[in-house]
């Protein structure tokens, strides 16, 4: 260090963006035997990747609007693009499901279908039938078609419906993430482990041409200091915020991100409904999810076109009114209001800007130097968490095919650390069931990058992700932690507050 600015380091690959995105190239680039700098602005997977449905989908979302065949003639090229997608997701569907089984777990979903629904039993079985035949690795989708009697039978689908009459429903077992978060944290670690540097709470403030490369300058909030660092290449995987950086960087870059922003509220439904999901559309036609978490259910979610602003990451009272208004619609008898929600979240999905869609394409799309017009730097919109495999290995090949590698490749490390073993020092444990060990919280703080207590508790350890937010042990964590991340009692009991305060406006948690 020299007047508190960093020495300037060389890389071959600078990553901007430490969402799944940016941590999966990251992980493949190391691996390809780049050196590789990734920079985030805030903590590891803490924005939209930690916003999301939690689920690794089979696709079948894809094919809905092209349940005719006039559809499907009229406009071939968009129903090959979803075919695509929809293809995409079944194989990483099953390679994610062998690679991080303990990261999964399964729903049973319901999908109801009514008399007035454009896709009839026969189309929905074709549609089941058609993602299954596409999976060539081998998980496969278990579905079972159920009749009216059947389905009438299924708690969710008893009640009343302002839908209409019920003809059938779709039985089928899908993926659900357990914690999106970690997927990401261990994808940044595996990358270190590997050689890779890796700086949270690095903002990116400025880009620029330096000879045949680029150099970046953030700011690190650890050390209060600036610091430099040049590549040849950049990939910029900062989601919804890819436009926002090369804007403030002066690239001239036509728009590539459009925000779509999310919401999802968690509530407390009928016993008898524990455990089951059900996928249907919403009034406006659009997927509609009510997802089983833990005593839970989470609903959503409600979509509009947004900008990456506070605003697109809290859930706001006019969207929890629209999606208590959709189940209501979909369970009259239950009457739910606003008391009934115990927490809430918004996320804002980075889409690929397309000018004739308000909200983004489908379509998941590296920006190669050819496309930027700017050597050297790529760019990825539309990453999806269930596609990150297949966007780290993409992202790595391009990169590679235009510059050599400094190292020698090796194999690409994949999947969850392991947790350090129980000690004298006991586990914690949550009213919700979460139990760690305090010498694992404690090997996460010295080892994992760990800044605030929030790290700690939504996406080092799992306790954030359930009915009581983790407020019940937050207290115990601060102090299991205190020492190792160099708190005094004061600033264990800011980060306390801090943690309070994210949990009650971000959330907005009625606990
Ligand atoms: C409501 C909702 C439901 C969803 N459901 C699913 C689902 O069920 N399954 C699924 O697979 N996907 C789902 N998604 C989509 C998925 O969450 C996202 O597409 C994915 O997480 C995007 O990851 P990312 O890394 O591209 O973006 P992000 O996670 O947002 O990462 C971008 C990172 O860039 C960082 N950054 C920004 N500016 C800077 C800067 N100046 N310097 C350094 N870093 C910077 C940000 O801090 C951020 O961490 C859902 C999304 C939403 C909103």
């Amino acid at each position: 260090m020299f007047l508190g600015v960093e020495r300037m380091q060389i890389f071959d690959v600078i990553v901007i963006g430490g969402g799944i995105t940016g941590a999966a190239a990251a992980n493949h680039l190391i691996a390809a035997g780049h050196s590789t700098l990734l920079v985030e602005a805030g903590d590891f997977g803490a924005v939209t990747t930690s916003r999301t449905s939690r689920l690794q989908y089979c696709g079948l979302a894809y094919l809905n609007g092209f349940e005719s065949f006039s559809t499907i003639a009229t406009q071939p090229q968009a129903f090959a693009q979803r075919l695509g997608l929809a293809r995409r997701s079944m194989r990483e569907r099953s390679a994610f499901v062998r690679q991080s089984p303990e990261r999964l777990q399964t729903v049973d979903f319901y999908l109801p279908i009514y008399a007035r629904d454009a896709a009839s039993p026969w189309k929905m079985k074709a549609g089941f039938r058609l993602l299954d035949m596409m999976d060539t690795g081998g998980e496969g989708l278990t579905y079972t078609f159920l009749d009216a009697n059947a389905a009438r039978a299924i708690p969710m689908l008893t009640g009343a419906s302002s839908r209409g009459a019920l003809v059938g429903a779709i039985h089928y077992v899908e993926y659900q993430y357990n914690w999106p978060e970690r997927i990401c944290v261990d994808t940044v670690m595996n990358a270190a482990e590997a050689g890779a540097e890796v700086r949270n709470y690095c903002p990116v403030q400025h880009i620029e041409r330096e000879g045949d490369g680029w150099r970046v300058t953030c700011f690190d909030k650890r050390t209060k200091a600036p610091f430099s660092a040049t590549a040849r290449a950049i990939v910029n995987a900062a989601g919804p915020w890819v436009d926002t950086i090369a804007r403030a960087a002066g690239i001239s870059v036509a728009q590539l991100n459009q925000g779509e922003k999310g919401t999802n509220i968690a509530l407390r439904l009928p016993a008898e409904f524990r455990g089951q999901g059900l996928q249907t559309l919403s009034r406006s036609g659009a997927p509609f999810y009510l997802i089983p978490w833990g005593a839970l259910h989470y609903a959503g979610p409600v979509n509009s076109s947004a900008e990456a602003d506070a605003k697109g990451f809290v859930a706001q009272d006019n969207e929890i009114t629209s999606l208590i208004d959709e189940l209501n619609d979909l369970f009259p008898d239950l009457n739910l209001g606003h008391e009934d929600i115990v927490y809430s979240w918004a996320g804002v999905r980075p889409r690929t800007y397309a000018p004739s869609a308000p909200s983004g394409g489908s379509g998941l799309q590296l920006h190669t130097p050819a496309m930027t017009g700017l050597p050297g730097y790529y760019v990825y919109t539309g990453g999806l968490l269930m596609m990150h495999g297949q966007i780290g290995r993409e992202i790595a090949t391009a990169v590679t095919q235009a510059f050599s590698p400094s190292r020698e490749p090796q194999a690409v490390k994949v999947g969850p650390r392991p947790l350090a073993a129980t000690d004298q020092r006991g586990v914690i444990t949550s009213v919700d069931g979460v139990s760690v060990p305090v010498s694992a919280l404690n090997d996460m703080v010295a080892r994992e990058s760990v800044m605030t207590l929030e790290d700690v508790m939504f996406r080092r350890a799992s306790f954030g992700w359930n009915e009581h937010l983790g407020t019940d042990v937050v207290e115990d964590v601060a102090e299991a932690v205190r020492e190792t991340a160099g708190w005094s009692k004061v600033e264990a009991g800011l980060q306390i507050m801090a943690y309070r305060e994210t949990v009650n406006r971000s959330y907005k948690f009625r606990g």
